[in-house]
């Protein structure tokens, strides 16, 4: 990025990106986009620059390049509605004509204060009023002949894998959480809609499909799992149902933000079958049951030790990753104990810890028992030394193994591929020095020769 005012780049619209979203005419109106957050905003930012190109707006990608700026913001923790708001505040000193969108935006008065220049503040899943609020401050050009978009829309992510969203908002309330206030309870898709989209993407390219939602495993719920008719047959909106039909595609499918409810112990046969990835993302955020119950976690008074020891049984090959929060109020060092054994007995494959965050409006923030931070803090280093240990033996397990891996960049030293354990973005990578006749996409074989904490190196066998 260039100190230069005028040249200065949007923090997500890297030459790659442009090059992806196409070109629009000359005199097309130009859009920036900033995306702040989690996968779900991603997918939002996804859907509002689909519409907006297919409505002739070409993207920017600098400021001073943009009729008009999109900050798609985050508002989940105060660190992240404050990495919000300096993102407003630098599109309104690089550019000044800005459109605030995603979650944060439930605080319009906030952001107004900050900043009474903004043109629109809408909030989260608004896509119509965020295009809107574009038409009105650029009003697009009309010629539908040359704004043409791509069946699949328009992603942000690589060629090769897309995020697939498969519900909107979250039936459960955990103490320390505002999601649901900001998006919303349960919102399923109908599963063909998600089928079609599955597949638009499967033929434009993508081998790996990422599911995600808020709570994975209740899809369907909400709409009392209706079918609808894919393929010349009726498709129950239903987690194992869109699963195995998400199996009939041929690309890797992984699965995000599921809990561990027993009806997923039917999914676990897709994946020894090899029609799912053998990888489950549960947010587990703590093991000890006083604290859980704290937290008002779904699915807490699961037996979950037996459970993932059953999956295991069908499944020996199944990674585990999750998130955890360490220092939430009322964890003792008695809870923090168990959680440690917890993790060992668990062997995740894949963990991220958090130092617990006040968010403003939780119910958490009545709880009594505040950790202290340097309590906090002596945790999380505890905690990553145990994640570090189970992760370290996992992974020299893996020596010697012949696996398949997807490769996701190439360059002239080597190229850098996953494996069906590691998610792009959060987890590990398997290192193929000196391997440069593979292209990004390729699904290769390896043979892996060495492994340290977190990642592998292989070579093509
Ligand atoms: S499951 Fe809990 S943490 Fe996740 S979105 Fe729903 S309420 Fe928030």
């Amino acid at each position: 990025m260039t100190t230069d005012t005028a040249e200065k780049s949007l923090p997500n619209a890297g030459a790659g990106h442009a090059g992806r979203l196409g070109v629009a005419p000359q005199a097309a109106p130009k859009v920036g986009f900033v995306s702040l957050g989690c996968p779900k905003a991603l997918v939002d930012s996804e859907r509002i620059i689909t519409k907006l190109r297919a409505d002739g707006y070409a993207i920017a990608p600098d400021y001073a390049g943009a009729d008009v700026v999109v900050v798609n913001t985050c508002g989940f923790l105060d660190s992240a509605k404050q990495e919000s708001l300096e993102a407003i505040g630098e599109a309104m000193t690089e550019n000044g004509r800005v459109i605030v969108a995603g979650c944060f935006g439930v605080e319009e008065e906030r952001i107004r204060d900050a900043y009474p220049g903004v043109l629109a503040v809408t909030g989260p899943h608004q896509y119509e009023q965020v295009v809107s609020a574009v038409h009105e401050a650029a009003p697009p050009l009309h010629d539908s002949f040359l704004d043409l978009v791509p069946a699949e829309g328009l992603r942000l992510t690589p060629r090769h894998y897309a995020y697939l969203k498969i519900s909107e908002g979250c039936n459960n309330r955990c103490s320390f959480c505002i999601i649901p206030s900001l998006r919303g309870d349960l919102a399923s898709r109908p599963a063909a809609n998600v089928m079609m989209e599955a597949e638009r993407l499967v033929k434009a390219g993508v081998k790996e499909l990422l599911v995600i939602s808020q709570d994975t495993s209740a899809y369907g719920l909400d709409i009392k799992y209706a079918q609808s008719q894919w393929k010349g047959r009726a498709l129950p909106a239903r987690f194992h149902d869109l699963c195995e039909a998400l199996g009939e595609l041929g690309v890797w499918v992984r699965l995000h933000y599921v809990y561990p409810y027993p009806h997923v112990d039917t999914v676990i046969p897709l994946m020894a079958e090899g029609r799912l990835l053998p990888y489950l993302d549960v947010p587990f955020q703590h093991a000890s049951p006083a604290v859980l119950k704290a937290m008002r976690r779904p699915a807490a008074q699961e037996k979950t030790l037996d459970r993932i020891r059953r999956w295991r049984e069908i499944c020996p090959d199944l990674a585990l990753r999750s998130t955890f929060i360490v220092g939430f109020p009322g964890e003792t060092e008695s809870d923090f104990v168990f959680l440690l054994e917890w993790m060992r007995e668990a062997r995740l494959a894949r963990v991220g810890c958090f130092r617990y965050e006040p968010v403003a409006d939780a119910k958490a923030n009545d709880l009594p028992g505040a950790v202290p931070d340097e309590v906090k803090e002596e945790r999380w280093h505890r905690f990553m030394a145990v994640a570090q240990e189970v992760s370290e033996k996992r992974l020299a397990s893996m020596v010697g193994r012949e696996i398949d891996v997807l490769i996701d960049e190439v360059d002239e030293e080597g190229a850098l591929a996953r494996s069906q354990w590691d998610a792009p973005e959060i987890d590990g990578s398997v290192f193929l020095n000196g391997e440069t006749c593979v292209q990004t996409g390729d699904i290769v074989k390896v043979r892996i020769a060495h492994a340290d904490a977190y990642d592998l190196w292989g070579e093509r066998s």
